[in-house]
């Protein structure tokens, strides 16, 4: 079985890839090309859907705030306008003939309205930038929210699927976050256009020359800053590879899981070196790339220094040739100036909110995705108390798998009985226990609940009444009590009964806050629990749920023998008036059993109960008749015969250090 992992036994990533391994697992590889192929066309197409989706969001997040950020901003941008041409109405008279005083006096009420259209101004941009502040918390917190409800929803398949998780992990490693900042720079596109757009106006009354020879100051920053953007793109692409060892190397450094280990292994050094080597080489790119940028950017600066003077001159020789007169002109520089600051800011976001837009785009695919992999909505209500549960011809292969993990298996659980499933690793046992479970849907065939099918059934609702004691459980960071109970709520005396039961008891008892103990050493107060401790942990958690049928698999792995013994009784004394479905390579613990359904290569070989199986002479009297002589002869162990039925031994039970 292989889903889901356990944590503290994370499959460790090797510290060293092959080049061609790294570049073909880039994580970034989708939107780092993206970003290299950047054209202005490209740009233009992309940006206003993705900035259009963030809108949404945000307004999904909170419409006030939303509406005040887009109104607000716009009208600080109309106060700009405003501001601008108040500004001739300072410098006219200011530049025409008379006394001073006067001239001053004139100028003083457009002065006013400069003054006053400008604190309006930055009344509304301070608003704006609350709503805007406001904004994005909310925005995070919903993503974040949508992100886990599906993850939390959809299909087990999901989680087999290469690709599928790929996307998962682009979308929570960064996209989620990436609404909002859309969002922001979106705004700070919306303003600075906004405040072109009133420069431009201005400039267009003043004089028509004017609006190209802005157009010229402002293209040489333009290119640079495309240029500068670019650069730096190109260089992160390169360097993803290396950035993705980092990272692996990162977790393996301050990883609670790895950290024994690389102590044990004196690994410190190795990994450190190696880390510092890919900082250098990264740090060396990053800066080599700075100074490209400084260089490319003083270019810039250059041409539009020239292309300003350009215009003064053009300004100066319409001023000369008595086309323009002096106030306008006053007006003119002002709004060039205006115009310049604004553009720098409007490159700056627009490459900010694409680069985020490529990132939300992440966001925006994994939702696509996750929303095509939720289950179907119930088309049936069955959910009496279980009669019985019927597999037939039950054909199952995991997602990208040619050869089916289960092809046509038929089998029958009836109220009261105890199901044994065995068989060799790998035939199929696991797989079959997690579909009858609900957490898989077989591809063809059918597995009914008193005769539904489970396809069409409300998952939660069979899941309520099915308990699992999994091989592979997860070892939640929570109390201990939780961890049995899985919800805030304990019913003090089933809770008692599963701990007894199961010897989940014996390991409470134990620790130093009893029931309240959280379960992580990562926390404060926090323990640690063998791995036999917590598949007790494990089991009281399956035989807490007062469950119809309870599917135990491999509950025993990590057992010592006297807790293996009582768990197994514990699981025959559960079965009556309930029913249970047991996998295991015990076999003298399915002895018991009231049918045995032996599976090999996916298919149900035999079945019958142990007596006919044995009097067969198949597979299972093969299997049990291998452990039954290890047990007479008190042969040596033998660990590898390929079977999950063939490594046991009396001598497990009385001879300590000899159990599995
Ligand atoms: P058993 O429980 O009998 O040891 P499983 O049901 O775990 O066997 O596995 C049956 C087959 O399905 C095996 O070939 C195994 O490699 C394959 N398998 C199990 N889990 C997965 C998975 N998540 N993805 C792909 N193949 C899987």
């Amino acid at each position: 079985m292989r889903l889901p992992r356990r944590k503290r036994k994370p499959a460790p990533r090797p510290p060293d890839p092959a080049p061609n391994e790294q570049m073909a697992a880039s994580k970034y590889a989708p939107y780092l090309d993206e970003l290299a192929a950047t054209s202005i066309w490209h740009m233009s197409t992309r940006l206003p859907r993705l900035i259009g989706l963030a809108w949404t969001w945000a307004w999904r997040a909170d419409r006030t705030d939303t509406a005040a950020t887009i109104g607000l901003n716009l009208a600080a941008g109309v106060f700009t306008a405003v501001g601008l041409f108040a500004v001739t109405g300072v410098l006219e008279p200011l530049f025409t003939g008379g006394p001073t005083p006067e001239r001053v006096r004139a100028a003083l009420p457009s002065l006013a309205l400069v003054a006053g259209a400008y604190a309006a101004r930055a009344l509304l941009q301070a608003g704006a930038g609350w709503a805007q502040a406001r904004l994005r918390p909310q925005v995070e917190r919903l993503t974040e929210l949508h992100l886990f409800d599906l993850t939390s929803r959809i299909g087990l398949e999901a989680f087999d699927d290469s690709e599928f998780n790929d996307t998962m992990y682009r979308a929570r490693d960064r996209g989620q976050y990436e609404a909002a900042q859309v969002i922001t720079s979106a705004v700070d596109v919306l303003t600075s256009m906004v405040s072109i757009t009133a420069a431009a106006g201005v400039l267009a009354v003043l004089h028509p020359v004017l609006l190209p020879l802005l157009a010229l100051t402002v293209i040489p920053d333009g290119w640079a800053a495309a240029r500068a953007a670019r650069m730096r793109y190109e260089r992160i692409r390169d360097l993803t590879p290396g950035r993705r060892r980092k990272w692996a190397l990162g977790d393996m450094l301050a990883s609670r899981d790895s950290a024994a280990e690389l102590r044990a292994f004196t690994m410190r050094g190795f990994l450190i070196d190696e880390y510092t080597r890919i900082s250098d080489i990264e740090r060396a790119a990053m800066l080599a790339v700075a100074r490209r940028q400084t260089v490319i950017r003083l270019l810039g600066e250059g041409a539009g220094g020239v292309a300003t003077a350009v215009t003064y001159a053009a300004l100066g020789a319409l001023l000369v040739a008595g086309a323009m007169p002096l106030a306008v002109a006053g007006t003119a520089v002002f709004a060039i100036r205006t115009a310049q600051s604004s553009l720098s800011t409007l490159l700056f976001s627009l490459s900010a909110t694409y680069e985020s837009g490529l990132y939300f785009s992440d966001f925006l695919e994994f939702s696509r995705r996750a929303a095509q992999r939720l289950p179907d909505a119930p088309t049936a209500r069955e959910t009496a108390r279980l009669a019985a549960v019927r597999a037939r011809g039950v054909v199952f292969a995991y997602p990208g798998e040619q050869t089916p993990a289960l092809d046509g298996v038929d089998i029958d659980i009836t109220r009261g009985e105890v199901v044994a499933l065995v068989g060799e690793n790998g035939s199929g046992k696991s797989t079959l226990a997690r579909l009858i479970a609900g957490l898989y849907t077989p591809q063809s065939g059918s597995i009914t609940w008193n005769g539904t099918d489970i396809a069409g059934m409300d998952p939660d609702a069979l899941r309520g009444r099915i308990g699992l004691i999994n091989q592979e459980y997860t070892q939640w960071p929570l109390s201990a009590q939780r961890n049995i109970t899985m919800s805030a709520e304990a019913d003090g005396t089933r809770l008692e009964e599963a701990a007894r039961l199961s010897g989940a008891d014996e390991v409470v008892t134990g620790l130093a806050y009893g029931w309240d103990t959280m379960l992580d050493k990562r926390f404060v107060d926090g323990a640690d629990l063998s791995g036999g401790q917590w598949q007790r942990i494990a089991s009281a958690r399956g035989l807490y749920r007062d469950a119809d049928l309870l599917i135990a698999d491999e509950p025993t792995s990590a057992l010592d023998a006297r807790a293996e013994k009582r768990l197994f009784e514990s699981l025959h004394a559960h079965a009556q008036g309930r029913t249970v479905l047991l996998i295991t390579h015990r076999l003298a613990s399915v002895r018991m059993a009231d049918r045995i359904y032996v599976l090999e290569k996916g298919r149900v070989v035999e079945h019958g109960d142990h007596e006919n199986l044995m009097a067969c002479g198949g597979l299972y009297a093969e299997l049990f008749r291998m452990q039954a002589q290890a047990y007479e002869e008190g042969a040596p162990l033998t660990h590898d015969t390929g079977s999950d039925t063939a490594v046991s031994s009396p001598l497990a039970e009385k001879t300590p250090g000899l159990t599995h």
